[in-house]
């Protein structure tokens, strides 16, 4: 039976080209002998002719080549062409890059027929408070059930693309296959078949660049090894698996925003890993996320059952359950569950360009890839086309029930504060929105949950379909498995890695440092439901003046303001200190923009800003202050337009680079010249006022070498402002560098009082003279196994890393850098650089974490780590020369989801070329 499938002809033609490697007669032999010319993938197949190929359309057997995104999007739509009565395509974005993101809609003749009113119905379905009685019992009789296959998020998964060609030819073209009938029947299968586009052509681009004579098996080959950032990311190297309630990235907002105009019942999320890896469906592995259902788990399991049956059937091997997680709610296969579909991930080995040599020896063709996603795709339509009534009724159960536990629940509601940021409590918002959550704006005042909200205040009642994404979301901790945590410690304390997958906290309201208040009864109030689009309007008040423009600071906003008008050559000053103005106080940082030196249009200017950006501006028609510097004083500090650059390309963390960029360009609006790392120690760095220096991948020191940290330091000390984030600021500190005093902690030593008694056995003096006694140490009784771990516990190692904890700051006010600055922040914490105190002549502590008690605002952190990073710094700042040096111990931009943290990176940037603007042209 495996002689008629496609894998076992694989296998043939691998073991040719084998003999062909080893022989002296190699001749040309064109790439493709690698994969078969004619694949057979599925049992029996019996497909149309009317239908083409991918080799029609393309001129590639289907796994004998990789298609790119145009030919992605060509072929999908050859075939709506020649089956236009059961596949349509459309178009849902945009990538960066300008590529098209498009989605193929595949059913039979009936069900195509009616599409809107299938995706109406859909929705009708996702909301029992729009259903008439006996509705929903119509909806699951009469419609067929939506299944979602999205592939390639990640663009260096390769054969998922082409499993999707696949899989949409399989399904127009099979004949006289009454599984396939079934599954147009009784579903609508929506193929995504390229997310990353972008991505993708990066991973293709430099896989043909390198190809010679025939594909290249080993892992050593350039081929296969992808030069930085590499493809998975797209443009701005975010990793997009992790952007699905965030939804900073346009293709994710895109993706979501789709999903929900459709409802599916069933994702399945595609993805590659490892050569060596075989296949991996779900179950997933601890933790799960305590929002999940029972019955969500039970139907993704239904389904890998019926992979497993598959792949016995065509001889794959597969695993499960050992890893990713379903804790983290930004995965693909995570977020869609909170909509009440039953995701999964599904992950094949790579072969990360045409053939790969696994660690066994035996060769992992591309074809290979493709077979395996596209059958676990099939049998994953298949199930849901055997249970459609099921799978809908599951649907529409955890719609209500989240209502009816919303309803029942202790936490009712949650009101969003307009104050002291209306601009983040806008974004955050809008970002719930885009998760399909009802958002109500307040049209007036009211009072609730013992409270006074202004009007503008936003409310999110726990009673609607998304409850149990509202908990996830704004809920502060999410609780992860005791006995699972419990593990983790022992693990940890055993020197093991902990297994867990991804960040254990991402509270948006921590993230946003947004205020939300949690209420125990639901506040009727008047206002709009906010549309994903909405957005706060700015607005100049006042009237005309011959004075200027007051913005007041410590919002974002009016940092989008700020970025504008300096883009557009505006006069703009900075305060050192909060002053009073007309009655009104502005914090340290509010911007004045000069009215005597700017040009007559300023007030049609201003307006237009404020317009865009959102900004709160009033016009001032009497300069007197009654408190505070005044408009003309030295504490206005000039704002020149910086000229800004961030340190690119290897040894750079490529994420870090990419989220910084990404949040000064598109979330700012300021551009950022990119410089590879290589050129830092020749580069003529006088063209810029501003470097960034993202956390590092690999090794500064050693790219930068000695000539490139001298040309760094001169370059401070001549005016510039160099900023470090996250391991960026360990270079900083280093030995041989030591732009900072800063110095990284091992781990503490326990400080158990009641163990002071015994000296640890290392450190006890031999107590005998005689030689072979002198070689021993003092015996010591080990009396608990308290005494056992300390008695191991390596000396002088670092820290535990940790998985990823939101932690609490302080920040310090009257410093340059914390102007306007919320005093508490939030900052996410991964891994285990704690630094030690610095002595206040050494350089300013500007902001360090709370107290021990304090410290931990939400994910799992290991008991010794929150002593010991409790007071410790995370933001240092240093003048040298004439130039600046500030140091974030942990990245503030990490993935752009840490919105409350923008502010004070954009003030180590703007007010920090001001500063030094200042100080060396007095
Ligand atoms: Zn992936």
């Amino acid at each position: 039976m495996r002689g008629r499938f496609g894998l076992a002809r694989v296998g043939v033609v691998v073991a040719a080209l084998l003999v062909v490697t080893g022989s002296n007669e190699v001749t040309a032999r064109a790439p493709t002998s690698l994969v078969p010319q004619t694949a057979e993938y599925w049992p029996d197949a019996d497909y149309d002719p009317a239908i083409p190929s991918v080799r029609h359309v393309l001129g590639f057997e289907v796994g004998a080549e990789m298609a790119r995104a145009d030919q992605v999007n060509r072929y999908f739509e050859a075939l709506a062409t020649a089956a236009p009565q059961r596949m349509r395509i459309f178009e849902y974005g945009e990538s960066w890059e300008g590529r098209k993101l498009i989605y193929g809609v595949i059913s039979g003749e009936k069900n195509m027929a009616r599409l809107e009113e299938i995706k109406r119905a859909m929705v009708k379905l996702a909301d029992p408070r729009r259903l008439g009685p006996g509705e929903g019992a119509a909806i699951i009789q009469s419609m067929p059930a939506v299944v979602w296959l999205s592939h390639s998020v990640h663009g260096n998964e390769p054969g998922t693309t082409d499993a999707a060609l696949l899989t949409a030819y399989h399904l127009l073209a099979s004949r006289g296959d009454a599984r396939v009938a079934k599954m147009l029947d009784e579903t609508v299968v929506v193929v995504l078949p390229l997310q990353n586009p972008d991505g993708r052509e990066r991973f293709i681009n430099s896989n043909r660049a390198a190809r010679g004579l025939e594909p290249d098996p080993s892992p050593l080959s350039a081929e296969r090894d992808e030069p930085w950032p590499g493809g998975r990311m797209n443009h701005y190297v975010f990793d997009m698996n992790r952007d699905w309630f965030t939804q900073t990235q346009p293709e994710m907002r895109a993706h979501a925003g789709l999903m929900l105009e459709w409802m599916p019942v069933v994702v399945a999320d595609i993805h590659e890993m490892g050569a060596n890896q075989t296949f991996f469906f779900p179950p997933e592995a601890d933790p799960l996320n305590p929002h999940l259902t029972p019955k969500q788990l039970g139907n993704v399991e239904l389904i890998a059952r019926n992979n497993a049956a598959w792949f016995d059937k065509v001889g794959l091997r597969y695993f499960n359950r050992e890893i990713f997680d379903g804790f983290f709610p930004g995965y693909g296969s995570g977020w869609p569950n909170y909509q009440g579909a039953s995701a999964m991930v599904y992950e094949q080995g790579s072969s990360r360009g045409l053939v790969a040599r696994r660690a066994d020896g035996s060769l992992l063709s591309f074809a290979d890839t493709v077979k395996s996603q596209f059958i676990a795709s099939l049998s994953a339509v298949e199930v849901v086309a055997d249970n459609r009534a099921r799978l809908l009724t599951d649907f529409a159960d955890f719609r209500a029930s989240a209502i009816s536990e919303g309803q029942s629940e202790p936490i009712k509601a949650y009101v969003i504060s307009e104050a002291p940021d209306a601009d983040m409590a806008a974004r955050l918002a809008v970002t719930l929105a885009r998760n399909g959550i009802e958002v109500r704006r307040s049209d007036a005042a009211f009072s609730a949950c013992g409270r006074r909200f202004e009007a503008g205040s936003y409310v999110v009642s726990a009673a609607q379909p998304t409850k149990r994404l509202i908990r996830t979301l704004l809920d502060e901790k999410t609780e992860m498995n005791a006995d699972f945590v419990k593990r983790q410690e022992e693990r940890v304390s055993k020197g093991l890695p902990d297994e867990i997958y991804d960040v254990t906290a991402w509270s948006m309201p921590l993230m946003f440092n947004v205020p939300v208040v949690t209420c125990r009864n639901d506040p009727v109030v008047r206002g709009e439901l906010i549309s994903r689009d909405w957005q706060a309007s700015g607005v100049v008040t006042g009237g005309l003046t011959k004075v200027g423009y007051v913005v007041p600071w410590g919002n974002t906003a009016s940092a989008r303001f700020l970025t504008a008008a300096l883009r557009a050559g505006l006069p703009v000053k900075s305060s050192n200190k909060q002053f009073t103005l007309a009655g009104v106080t502005y914090p340290a940082g509010s911007l004045f923009v000069d009215a005597a030196r700017a040009s007559e249009d300023l007030g049609a200017r201003v307006a237009e800003l404020a317009r865009q950006s959102g900004a709160r501006v009033t016009a001032v028609s009497d300069s007197w202050v009654t408190e505070g510097p005044s408009l003309g004083s030295p504490n206005m500090l000039h704002m020149p337009l910086p000229r800004v650059a961030l340190v690119w390309d290897e040894p750079t963390e490529r994420y870090s680079a990419g989220h910084s960029r990404f949040v000064l360009e598109r979330q700012f609006g300021y551009p950022v010249t990119l410089i590879r790392a290589r050129r830092i120690s020749t580069a003529n760095l006088d063209g810029f006022d501003v470097i960034v220096l993202p956390a590092e991948g690999g090794s500064y020191a050693s790219t930068f070498g000695k000539r490139g940290a001298d040309n760094l330091k001169n370059w401070v000390e001549r005016g510039g402002v160099l900023i470090g984030l996250g391991s960026g600021t360990r270079y900083l500190a280093e030995r041989g560098v030591e732009l900072l005093p800063l110095k990284l902690e091992n781990a503490a030593e326990p400080s158990n009082k009641e163990e002071s008694s015994g000296k640890s056995a290392s450190n006890a003096k031999p107590d005998s003279s005689d030689d072979a006694a002198e070689q021993r140490v003092a015996g010591k009784e080990l009396t608990s196994e308290a005494d056992l771990a300390k008695a191991e516990r390596p000396l002088k190692a670092p820290p535990r890393p940790v998985a990823g904890i939101l932690a609490r700051a302080d920040v310090e006010d009257e410093h340059w850098l914390t102007a306007g600055i919320n005093p508490r922040l939030h900052v996410l914490v991964t891994g285990n650089d704690i630094y030690a105190p610095v002595r206040l002549n050494d350089a300013d502590t500007v902001a360090r974490f709370a107290a021990p008690n304090e410290v931990l605002a939400s994910g799992v952190l290991w008991e010794e780590n929150r002593r010991q990073l409790a007071f410790k710094p995370f933001i240092v700042s240093k003048t040298k020369g004439r130039g600046v040096v500030v140091g974030f111990t942990a990245d503030p931009n990490f993935r752009a989801h840490m919105a409350g943290l923008n502010l004070i990176f954009l003030n180590a940037i703007f007010r920090g070329a001001a500063v030094t603007y200042d100080a060396n042209t007095r």
